[in-house]
């Protein structure tokens, strides 16, 4: 009877004692028992051979996932890996674009110039114009319409000089070439200037190069 329930007790230990749980006391207990109970020797054997199988198996599958893991972890290091290769070479075209897109506008600027295209206009009628005439330069003062977006409404200076009209300065009406002494104070004008409008006292118009009188001039 006794015999039968140490027998209990070393069996329901043994899944533990084979892993290595138990502590050193324990392990002296169930070895003394088992040299002398063959019964109980038969269990170890076999539940060492079914633990054995057991954690090989469990072994097996862990190796297989860690397997599959890694690849995982390899496939998503080459995809940042590329996404950062991509982020690179949009940054550096991005880069280059905005640097040498800017002196292309400049150089496309300057071309309008020297072709006369694309410049600001403002629609304005001649508020004066100086008598008096320093160094071939003559000075206009025009007044923005409503017409023109909010920036172009002001009072605004620009200098003309008169060496220039015709050749880098033209003044037309009705799609001819006219003369400055043709300009009037009152005439609506529309004016192209290729520079900027200097917001200043006053405000001042710079490379003015044509007036269109829009009035009929007489
Ligand atoms: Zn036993």
């Amino acid at each position: 009877m006794r015999e039968n329930r140490d027998c209990k007790i070393i069996q329901d230990l043994l899944p533990n004692y084979i892993e290595k749980l138990t502590n050193e006391e324990t392990n002296n207990y169930i070895e003394e028992h088992l040299k002398e109970c063959d019964e109980c020797k038969k269990t170890f054997k076999n539940m060492q051979k079914d633990l054995n199988i057991n954690s090989s198996k469990r072994d097996n599958r862990e190796v297989k996932y860690i397997k599959k893991y890694s690849e995982k972890l390899r496939i998503l290091k080459l995809i940042i890996i590329i996404i950062l290769a991509i982020a690179l070479v949009v940054m550096t075209y991005c880069y280059f674009q905005f640097r040498y897109g800017y002196f292309r506008v400049a150089d496309a600027y300057h071309e309008t110039i020297t072709e006369g295209i694309y410049p600001d206009t403002f629609y304005a009628t001649i508020e004066e114009i100086s008598d008096s005439e320093v160094y071939g330069i003559k000075e206009i003062k025009i007044k923005g319409l409503n017409i023109n977006d909010i920036n172009h409404r002001g009072e605004y200076y620009f200098d003309v000089y008169l060496d220039n009209i015709g050749d880098n300065f033209k003044i037309k009406w009705n799609e001819t070439d006219i003369n400055f002494e043709q300009l009037k104070v009152g005439q609506t004008v529309a004016i192209y200037n290729y520079g900027d409008a200097l917001e200043a006292e006053p405000n001042y118009l710079t490379s003015v190069r044509m007036i269109v009188v829009l009035d009929e001039v007489i």
